[in-house]
């Protein structure tokens, strides 16, 4: 509910919109049906497209109800045709959304949160902090968007094909919001997304993915990124509290659909974590679980003293897991000339100085020693 008293039609699941349509509104539930679609169908964000509703109820929706979360800030086009959408919440956070067109789909990059709590030392989005938790609505209002100006410029009603939660923040520590978000994405009545097209990423909140895998049924992705605890606690302080062991024991664990494998996602940082034996003891610690590797070359952020491992190290260290059979795919890093890859997401003022310079400085953080 906002703080004005109306409530966000945004936010709101189907059965939720009908309650409201039958208690607040005193209207029937098929005109919550009716609502509902213009919302997260049609992508509408003003009372007054909903044309097949009585002129009356267009008036007084308005009074009680409120659309349009968000509103887009920026958007920023790379030479690879990926798409950095920048968002102003209503209270003023600014979150990133980045567009992955490719021949056979077309993707986008949603944030769960304004900033990210959980500190990783190598990523620029933590630099941030956490703001705030984002709600469904606005979750949910970065894919309409999104979804709304491709559908404009190349036709079709929901030209976006896959959802992938690799934005700003850490999905499962939102985990209420991202669950009412994902039943909205999935509906017959909203935009349909298959689960098999969605894919969550965590840094391993082990009780989180837990709940996730008994509560939704979309894809698990781990940022594991390291080979040691060691390694990995100096990277991710999310480890101290739950190390690698607990972390794949709650992925043994995991309820995988059939067919289904669990990403593994592993940023490779020159000389911190992309040697040979960090490959070799990865083959180790994935041997006995349905895995598949994402290696992603380091994005390089101002102010964070970490490199990226060349292309054949990169070779290399596939061609390991490989051996091991441990199927294993470098990733293209795309965005990179507009700060949209993975890890750059953090509201930066675009250059005036040509691609890849960013002329704001965050205070600069130092690689483990
Ligand atoms: N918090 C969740 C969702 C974000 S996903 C998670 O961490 O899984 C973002 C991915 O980008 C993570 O796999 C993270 O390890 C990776 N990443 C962070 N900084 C990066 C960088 N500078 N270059 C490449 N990948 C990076």
């Amino acid at each position: 509910m906002a703080q004005d008293g109306r409530q966000d039609l945004c936010d709101l699941t189907l059965e939720e919109l009908t309650r409201f349509a039958i208690e607040v509104l005193a209207e029937r539930p098929y005109r919550a049906a009716q609502i509902y679609r213009w919302i997260h169908q049609r992508g509408a964000t003003d009372f007054e497209q909903m044309t097949d509703l009585s002129r009356e109820l267009r008036q007084r929706l308005p009074q009680v109800a409120r659309l349009r979360p968000l509103e887009q800030d920026l958007a920023q086009h790379s030479e690879d045709g990926t798409v950095k959408y920048r968002f102003r919440t209503r209270d003023g956070k600014l979150i990133e959304s980045v567009y992955l067109p490719a021949e056979d789909r077309k993707t986008l990059c949603v944030s769960t949160q304004a900033g990210c709590a959980m500190g990783c030392t190598f990523c620029m989005t933590a630099t941030l902090g956490l703001q705030r938790n984002l709600s469904p609505g606005e979750i949910v209002a970065q894919v309409h968007a999104v979804n709304y100006q491709i559908a404009s410029k190349e036709g079709g009603t929901r030209p976006l094909t896959n959802l992938v939660f690799m934005g700003m923040g850490e999905p499962l520590h939102n985990f209420d919001n991202l669950k009412t978000a994902l039943r909205i994405l999935q509906s017959e009545e909203g935009p349909h997304f298959s689960h098999r097209h969605i894919t969550v990423s965590t840094v391993g909140l082990v009780p989180m993915i837990e709940r996730f895998g008994k509560e939704t049924n979309v894809k698990l992705a781990i940022s594991l990124n390291a080979s040691t605890d060691e390694q990995r606690s100096r990277l991710m302080p999310i480890n101290r509290k739950w190390n690698i062991e607990k972390l794949l024991e709650a992925c043994r664990r995991f309820p995988l659909r059939q067919g289904r494998r669990i990403t593994f996602e592993y940023v490779l940082m020159r000389e911190v974590n992309d040697a040979d034996e960090d490959a070799h003891r990865l083959v180790g610690l994935l041997r006995d679980l349905p895995a598949k590797v994402n290696l992603i070359p380091y994005n390089e952020n101002p102010g964070l003293e970490f490199h990226s491992t060349g292309q054949d190290r990169a070779e290399r260290f596939r061609e390991i897991l490989a051996g091991g059979q441990i199927a294993a795919f470098i990733r293209k890093n795309r965005g990179r000339d507009i700060a949209a890859a993975c890890g750059q997401l953090a509201n930066l003022e675009p250059s005036t100085e040509g691609p890849g310079g960013l002329n704001a400085s965050p205070a600069s953080r130092r690689p483990p020693s």
